[in-house]
């Protein structure tokens, strides 16, 4: 089928909005029309190259929601009609790490980069004549997507697709990196660097696992205020004027939990995120650096004689077949806010735009609307 898709030629190009050819379902696929597709940051990595793939071009996005309009053969339990999230991540089901609750670490997700598709190791989208790589075997700037069926989860019909679509990354990220791999429990200070995407439901996470304090480091003004609608109880520019009033609002104990989600992070930060962590607390890294960046900032001392703890979070530790239902539940009970997480909406011609407003501090997430 012919359609247009949001592609990238090549490391610091624009998105090019251009016609391109989606394959039909082969053997466990489905074709997915998308209601919408979020404006993660993790596409820009592809811009900067800071996420390298296999070859050029690529179709970006990777949160995505929408209605499977072709089964291709072998598929079971999805259905034409079938109201389905996106994951970043497949889940088999099968695999080591999936049949002992691990599904953001399924041995599907070994292909991400390489982008071959699970089924036959073949290319479904093809521009200018030429094979293209789906941004982890998905590709969401596009209204159509041909993905195997570990690649998507079914939800309820009720559920908007156009808020459901932002669960497939961003907000399962955040929520699980607080409520999951931080496990913050009750009465516990937590420090949150970084408001965007996923930083904004790490807040969430924190203030429904129970937190005393959720106290967010970010540099935006109006992201700041988004954080406080979303449970922040305090807000601060940077960690050094965080650092003092933590330590007085805290005792000087400091927060027993600290997740860094800022959208491009720094060897740095790692010292940053333990010097606001209290003895035995914990800091975990969300945010996804570069990938050759190896020079980190720590004070081994500190971690050793403090007993800190220094943990990696890839999909907050999300099972997504269990976690994207239960979470879009807790939206429909209004549990969970999603609406609030839009910033702006877009078509997919303006999507240089979304990321513009991105890169600017704008947008909390930017919406793709088809
Ligand atoms: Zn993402
Ligand atoms: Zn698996």
């Amino acid at each position: 089928m012919k359609t247009k898709g949001a592609i990238l030629w090549g490391v610091g190009e624009e998105w090019s909005v251009e016609e391109i050819e989606i394959g039909d379902p082969r053997a466990g696929e489905v074709t997915v029309e998308l209601a919408a597709s979020g404006l993660c940051h993790s596409d820009e990595h592809l811009v900067t190259g800071g996420t390298p793939v296999a070859f050029y071009p690529v179709i970006g996005g990777h949160e995505g929601a929408g209605t499977v309009t072709k089964v291709g053969p072998g598929v079971t339990g999805l259905k034409e009609g079938d109201h389905v999230v996106t994951a970043f991540i497949p889940a088999c089901g099968q695999c080591p790490p999936c049949s002992r609750g691990q599904q953001n670490l399924c041995d599907l997700g070994a292909n991400l980069l390489a982008g071959t598709s699970i089924s036959d190791g073949s290319y479904r989208v093809t521009a200018r004549g030429k094979d293209v790589i789906p941004m982890c075997l998905l590709g969401t700037f596009s209204p159509y997507i041909t993905v195997h069926q570990a690649s998507v989860v079914k939800i309820e019909p009720d559920i908007p697709l156009d808020v459901a679509a932002l669960v497939g990354c961003g907000v399962t990220t955040g929520w699980g990196s607080a409520t999951k791999v931080a496990d913050v429990r009750p009465g516990e200070n937590v420090v949150i660097m970084g408001a965007g995407g996923v930083g904004m439901n790490a807040v969430q996470g924190a203030a429904a696992a129970g937190a005393k304090r959720v106290m967010v480091i970010e540099p935006v003004a109006q992201k700041r205020e988004c954080a406080t609608n979303m449970g922040a109880t305090h807000t601060f520019a940077s960690i050094e004027e965080a650092t003092g009033p933590i330590n007085e609002l805290t005792w000087g104990r400091m927060a027993e939990k600290t997740i860094i989600t800022v959208g491009d992070i720094q060897g740095e930060d790692i010292a940053a995120a333990l010097s606001v962590t209290g003895k035995g607390g914990r800091a975990v890294v969300v945010a996804v650096a570069p990938i050759a960046q190896e020079d980190v900032k720590l004070n081994l001392f500190d971690l050793a004689m403090q007993r800190k703890e220094l943990v990696g979070c890839i999909f907050g530790n999300a099972n997504p077949r269990r976690d994207i239902p239960r979470l879009l539940r807790l939206y429909a009970e209004g549990k969970l806010k999603l609406d609030e997480l839009v910033t702006n909406t877009y078509k997919l011609d303006d999507i240089n735009q979304g990321y513009a407003d991105m890169r600017d501090g704008t947008n909390v997430r930017g919406v793709v609307v088809y």
